[in-house]
């Protein structure tokens, strides 16, 4: 029979009861050493007490109104994401799918709005992830997430990642834009060259249209500024967040400049909970953590430690990890054994992370992450290596 609870997941078989720092519990008292951050998403770790007290007051308070109201927790939050970026506006939502879903939306509205109904195609890339719902799986152009659910949302068009010449052969008289991740995670960590990124946005200006960095995954702080483009000199014209941005409470958003964001008119998108005074109350106690004097640049260098550490570990243990990829706390491990069995090896060894393409571990802690932390996580990947290679001896 099946369970109440859809199978729609593979579950490992363990349930956690509460959270400290970069730590969780299970119900049976056995502490982990979270490196998946529940897939990038529990920025400050578990229990951070900023970020719990201003859940909790801003709950008592009043937790959702609508957004036929001015909230004024999101007005707070949008004009600090617009004084620490390039937007000048921003939407709130619910999920990283649907700051996608809006995204598309927008470029495609501000199109139109310009004179163009016509450029409704977006140019997306092999190795892509931007979400479960229909527009999304469209623009992530997986066969895999796209088999059984039908013909795919027209619009999308796929070319290989970090490749120009490609992407300038796909554009026709209906391209509206390009969506790309800065640094692809479910795709395995693989970075867009800076050169690429350049050549998206002269392309872009080129022919008039607009540049979307999805960085659902890479933004808020995890790549060690707080937007991942912030470390090249290309802006997009419009972006999405949403996994880190609320400390594990759902969030999301849409970032854009006024030419794209003025297309959304009222009546034109719209959302019952985004934006609401208890998600924006966690994203403000988020950002605070974040924008503190010296916060990314000491996770910064303990990022830089980690790294260091993961290298040695390719050294010493070239059978099981062959290559480190990664930016800042947006790091992989480049598997030679499935890296499912990698995973699970390392949750035996009380170390949580996140399995990615092309046989890749993601490791994603927490931003609070210590050095000492790092180095049990060190310790714990080199007895999962040892463990691996003793069984695949015998
Ligand atoms: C996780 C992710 C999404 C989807 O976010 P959801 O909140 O699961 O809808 C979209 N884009 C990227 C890059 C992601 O990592």
């Amino acid at each position: 029979m099946i369970s109440a609870l859809m199978p729609n997941f593979s579950r490992a078989d363990i349930a956690f009861d509460h959270g400290h720092g970069a730590w969780l519990f299970d119900t049976q008292g056995r502490r982990y050493l979270d490196f998946g951050a529940g897939i990038a998403t529990s920025s400050l770790g578990h229990g951070h007490p900023h970020l719990v007290q201003a859940i909790a007051a801003q709950a008592a308070k009043v937790i959702h109104v609508s957004n036929l109201y001015r909230v004024p927790q999101a007005e707070t939050l949008a004009a600090r994401f617009v004084a620490a970026s390039f937007a000048d506006s921003v939407f709130f939502c619910n999920s990283g799918a649907e700051a996608n879903e809006g995204l598309i939306k927008a470029i495609r509205k501000a199109q139109s709005d310009a004179g163009h109904p016509e450029r409704t195609r977006i140019i997306c890339f092999e190795g892509a992830f931007h979400g479960r719902t229909l527009a999304t799986i469209s623009a992530t152009g997986n066969p895999k997430y796209l088999a059984g659910f039908g013909k795919p949302v027209e619009g999308f068009d796929h070319v290989p990642f970090n490749n120009l010449n490609e992407v300038r052969n796909a554009i026709t008289a209906e391209t509206a834009g390009i969506l790309v991740e800065p640094i692809q995670g479910e795709g395995g960590i693989r970075a867009a060259d800076e050169a690429f990124l350049r050549g998206l946005r002269a392309t872009c200006d080129e022919f008039g249209l607009f540049l979307g960095f999805d960085e659902v995954q890479t933004g808020m702080g995890r790549t060690g500024k707080l937007f991942a483009y912030q470390w090249s000199d290309v802006e997009p014209d419009v972006m999405s967040l949403a996994k880190g941005i609320g400390g594990g409470f759902p969030m999301a958003a849409l970032l854009a400049r006024e030419h794209v964001a003025r297309a959304l008119v009222p009546g034109s998108h719209g959302t019952t909970f985004g934006g609401g005074p208890l998600a924006c109350a966690a994203g403000n106690a988020v950002l605070d953590v974040i924008l503190a004097d010296g916060f990314l640049e000491q996770m910064n260098e303990v990022a830089a430690y980690l790294r260091a550490g993961l290298a040695a570990l390719v050294a010493r243990h070239g059978s099981v990890f062959t290559e480190v990829r990664g930016t800042g706390l947006l790091l992989g491990l480049k598997c030679a054994v499935p890296n499912g069995d990698v995973q699970a090896q390392a949750m035996r060894q009380g170390l949580l992370s996140v399995a990615a393409g092309e046989n890749v571990l993601r490791l994603l802690p927490p931003l609070i992450i210590t050095r000492a932390e790092c180095d049990e996580a060190l310790a714990m990947l080199g007895k999962t290596a040892q463990a691996l290679t003793m069984e695949a001896a015998k």
